[in-house]
């Protein structure tokens, strides 16, 4: 626990904004004009994150208008006799300080945005062509106008394509598309040496699958080629309510198994904490908010399955049929269904009302410790015993969105470099929270808490946009994969510029 409390304690101390590191005419290079900035109100929000947890100051931050100006700084760093550290900032939604870059520069990805360019959409090709500075939400917006979607999603879409490609991007989309980064054709990378490459699973394949997943460690990701499908128009969604566990994931894992024509499934915990709904989606109707709080109450915990399909004029008159054989054949508890029809664009960006409720209570800008986890299957009702029923329940502080749904290995890459469970199928487990600036260090140690039952009870869990305050921590995070990791840190980013956020190479 002291151990724990040291690593707080150094996260949360200010670092002193300091240029000694760069080298001395960094800021009066013609490329760089203006562009270069120490400005103390972009230093400052380049230092924290969504997470405000961490305050790392770099000593600059870079507004780049090309990719040129990011391979000029990244050559000048890697050609200098004392090299800096830089990372890409996409939308600064890590929540360790993950996109810092302790007396380095921070390159704000954001400033690369051009509405006018910046994607094209190959509707022969059924791809889009974006600059990874974009929102997800802002790529749906443009593939739509063509009548065309990308297929896996991240369950909120203020992301950048750059910062969820270098993590995974997991929703209810995975156990069918696989993770967003399963669904890239093709990306310009720049190398920790400056060297633009463009790569694909034929083409300089090993920076593709080392950048997809890769944490920043081994190159900036300019641009990405993203698969694309038809878009429906809307979608069927539905939530069952469980009191059983077993019942809850033999029905998860028996829909992701089979093909029913289901779009997306996950799944969330209920606990005994106020009304049903909570920031992340208002679904149920408010007349039967007091029947489900008394079923939480009297069972303590409880299980939401949550399903879609989506459908269009032509689809428009089989589904309703489907949902509801697809629902007779569930274990849930009968009575406590419920259903909705959105539109797709509502349905994909169903989290921002949320966040903007909450914004507008100054609650969207607090601590989020947030935990994500992946279980492998087998482990999955040892975990709920354990840690739902048993941490969760006894310290009685959790609250917020808790997510549990499986999905399926086959859809992953093992050259990518997320790692994930061996067995086929996997749960990924979220713990959402929010917190003040008083209390949160609770949660960080029932995180911790829930972290050492998993290694007391060898559970074989990985975490999911990890975080390790120490090396050896990374290095048990990729087991095997470790070597393979560094290899590929040597190959693409030898001066360790990289992303030092991440903490990997220190
Ligand atoms: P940043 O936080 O800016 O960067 C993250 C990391 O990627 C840093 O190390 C950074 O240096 C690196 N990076 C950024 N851009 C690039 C680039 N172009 N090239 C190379 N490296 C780069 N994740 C999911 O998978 N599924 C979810 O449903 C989901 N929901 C979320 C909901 C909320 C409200 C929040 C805050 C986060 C959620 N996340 C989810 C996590 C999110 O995917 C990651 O935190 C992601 O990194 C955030 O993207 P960003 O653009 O803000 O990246």
């Amino acid at each position: 626990m002291i151990t724990i409390l040291v690593i707080i304690t150094t996260l949360l101390t200010p670092i002193t904004t300091n240029t000694s590191s760069l080298p001395w005419n960094i800021l009066s290079k013609d490329n760089f004009a203006r562009k270069l900035t120490t400005a103390s109100s972009s230093v400052e929000s380049a230092a924290t994150d969504f997470g405000h947890i961490t305050k790392i100051f770099p000593s600059a931050v870079l507004n780049p208008s090309s990719v040129q100006d990011i391979t000029d700084l990244i050559k000048l760093s890697f050609d200098s006799q004392s090299s800096f550290p830089l990372a890409a900032r996409g939308h600064g939604h890590s929540h360790r300080g993950q996109a810092a870059a302790k007396d380095g520069v921070v390159v704000n990805m954001r400033s690369m945005v051009n509405r006018d360019r910046g994607i094209k959409v190959s509707r022969t090709g059924l791809y889009a062509d974006v600059d990874s500075a974009w929102l997800w939400i802002e790529v749906l917006n443009k593939t739509l106008e063509l009548g065309l979607t990308p297929v896996s999603w991240t369950d909120y879409l203020h992301l950048t394509v750059g910062g969820t490609l270098s993590n995974g991007g997991i929703s209810g989309q995975t156990f069918r598309y696989g993770p967003q980064i399963s669904n890239v054709l093709e990306m310009d990378v720049i190398t920790g040496k400056g060297e633009i490459a463009t790569c694909s699973k034929d083409m300089n394949s090993d920076l593709f699958y080392a950048a997809l997943g890769g944490l920043g460690q081994f190159g900036i990701i300019t641009r990405a080629r993203i698969k694309l499908e038809l878009a429906p128009k809307n979608a069927k969604w539905l939530r069952f309510l469980y009191t059983d566990f077993s019942e809850f994931t033999r029905d998860q894992e028996r829909l992701i198994s089979e093909t029913n024509g289901l779009h997306f499934l996950e799944g969330s915990v209920m606990l005994d904490h106020g009304p049903p709904d909570n920031w992340r989606s208002t679904y149920y109707p408010p007349s039967e908010h007091m029947r489900i709080v008394s079923m939480v109450k009297q069972h303590r915990v409880i299980y939401c399955l949550e399903v879609v399909k989506y459908y269009d004029e032509t689809s428009q008159h089989s589904v309703n049929e489907e949902m509801e054989e697809l629902s007779d054949s569930l274990n849930y508890e009968r009575g406590f269904v419920y259903e909705k029809d959105v539109t797709y664009m509502d349905f994909l960006n169903r989290v921002r009302t949320g966040e903007l409720k909450l914004k507008s209570k100054g609650q969207w800008d607090v601590p989020h410790p947030w935990l994500n986890l992946f279980v492998p299957k087998s482990q999955i009702s040892r975990f709920e015993y354990g840690v739902f029923k048993g941490i969760i329940l006894r310290n009685n502080i959790t609250t917020g969105p808790l997510l549990v749904y499986p999905m399926n290995r086959n859809k992953w890459n093992d050259r990518m470099s997320t790692v994930i469970p061996e067995e086929d199928v996997f749960y990924a487990v979220g713990f959402l929270r929010s917190a003040s600036f008083d209390n949160w260090d609770d949660y960080e140690k029932e995180n911790m808490e829930v972290l050492k039952f998993c290694e007391d009870a060898n559970m074989r869990v990985i975490q999911y946009l990890p975080y390790y305050a120490s090396q050896e921590g990374w290095v048990g995070h990729f087991g095997t994969r470790w070597n393979i990791f560094l290899e590929r840190k040597y190959r693409y980013d030898p001066r360790m510029i990289l992303s030092p956020g991440q903490n990997i190479f220190p």
